[in-house]
């Protein structure tokens, strides 16, 4: 059994639609579907769910949302008319949407996520109908009766360890199943979604939860690339890469799979293809759980900025027990998570995702680390960015930091941070996030070109 998910602009339009339709129909393997809500038909369009996002924030603020509903039902109307689904199909969507906003407004983070599943489900709906009409044995599947329960953390799910057990019962059923991503229900029962981008985790889980044979993930490239093709012109396209290397890459802004994506399938060993709804009969690109190294130490550069660093020093730290674990509290006390902890004899730099500390959090942490803890010093520098070199080969092969830190000092480019695991599949680097492109090409010249 195959699970195949298809993102946004894979389901875009009736045109991509049928694509995918195809592509299914293809293979009596692929019998498990999940679909992202339609994405966006050119650069200048705007994906459901964003659409959907407008709609509540408005319903929010004015409670009344008319002009945002219709624009929402106006993308699944042009679907239908030239799927050629019966019509009634657009006004059960519309009656959905308004059932959504009925439920009322008092917990905001709650309707939101309500709203913003609709396009996933709606759109598993419509695929589900089409396929049907052409003759095939396709059934949608809603994700509460099938299992898909996560934690309540409306926006920022994830899933339960119960859920697996279910979802499994999902292989035992005959025919092709429509199974909407991004989002499950909460233990309480509410729709909960996980973050943005996240319907490559529901395909995840359910390869993991029914032992799928391989998890493909349908997008509009022929494969991933050593490093952003917006950035570098044709860049080196990689057609298989290990578990640890894309998670590593995506954990670094490479934004073909989302970050969580791969944790359960690497808990199984499922392979993940990624291929181009556009062309599939590309191979893709493979990720497995150990490859070959025959394409030299380097797979690929990743950057990713918005990070910040809090940096704090005091005379003879290295021999007071518990500081570091004290630091980590602080920034426990205010639920932040921290990405890590380059440290000198006396001073440690906490590196963090710049969202989650805003100034009035940097003043509170600031002032505990002063008294709590007397240190002598303590800043903190924003607008980081992260650069990864990363690769499986990079493991025992001599002199690939002297190559990268010569690519950024021929660019000009200061070091702020160096970090490599012991793990020696990552090299990284802590530069000014003005510097994030100059960064990658010069990386990129030095170990592709
Ligand atoms: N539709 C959701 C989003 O735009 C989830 C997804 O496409 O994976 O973030």
């Amino acid at each position: 059994m195959k699970v195949a998910k298809f993102g946004g602009t894979s389901l875009a339009s009736a045109e991509q639609i049928k694509k995918v339709c195809d592509i299914v129909t293809a293979d009596p393997d692929r019998r498990l579907i999940v679909v992202s809500a339609p994405g966006k038909r050119s650069k200048e369009d705007i994906k459901v769910t964003d659409l959907l996002i407008n709609l509540a924030n408005k319903f929010i603020a004015d409670g009344s949302a008319e002009e945002e509903l219709k624009a929402v039902v106006a993308r699944y109307n042009d679907i239908a008319e030239e799927l050629g689904v019966p019509g009634e199909v657009v006004s059960v969507i519309e009656e959905d949407l308004r059932q959504r906003l009925a439920a009322g407004t008092a917990n905001p983070d709650k309707f939101m996520d309500s709203l913003k599943a609709a396009g996933e489900d709606n759109c598993a709906k419509v695929v589900a109908r089409y396929l049907s009409s052409k003759g095939y044995d396709a059934k949608y599947i809603n994700p509460k009766d099938a299992g898909m329960i996560l934690s309540d953390e409306f926006g920022n799910a994830r899933v339960l360890p119960e859920s697996y057990d279910k979802l499994k019962a999902l292989g035992e059923l005959p025919g092709i199943l429509i199974f909407p991503g991004f989002f499950g229900y909460s233990e309480a029962g509410d729709v909960v979604t996980f973050p943005r981008g996240g319907s490559d985790i529901t395909g995840s889980i359910l390869a993991a939860a029914v032992n799928a044979d391989v998890y493909e993930n349908f997008t509009d490239v022929d494969s991933v690339y050593a490093a952003n093709p917006n950035l570098i012109e044709n860049p080196k396209a990689i057609p298989v890469f290990t578990y640890r290397e894309m998670r590593e890459l995506s954990y670094a802004g490479f934004s073909v799979l989302h970050e969580e994506t791969l944790e359960p399938v690497y808990r199984k060993g499922i392979p993940v293809n990624i291929k181009n709804t556009n062309n599939p009969s590309a191979p893709g690109t493979l990720i497995v759980p150990k490859r070959e190294v025959n394409n030299g130490p380097v797979v690929g550069i990743a950057c990713d900025k918005g990070f910040c660093s809090l940096y704090i020093s005091k005379y003879m730290m290295n021999r007071e027990i518990g500081f570091g674990r004290k630091v980590l509290q602080i920034l426990e006390d205010e639920s932040i998570s921290y990405e890590h902890t380059p440290s000198g004899i006396d001073n440690i730099s906490v590196i963090l995702r710049e969202k989650q500390f805003d100034i009035a959090t940097e003043e509170r942490v600031t002032k505990r680390l002063k008294e709590e803890l007397e240190v002598d010093d303590v800043f903190v520098g924003r607008n980081k960015a992260l650069v990864m070199v990363v690769g499986e080969g990079m493991t025992h092969t001599i002199g690939l930091a002297v190559r990268a830190t010569g690519a950024l000092a021929k660019s000009g480019i200061n070091i702020e941070m160096i970090n490599q695991g012991s793990s020696e599949v990552s090299m990284m680097f802590g530069i000014d996030e003005a510097d994030n492109v100059k960064a990658v090409k010069a990386l990129y010249d030095e170990f592709f070109s």
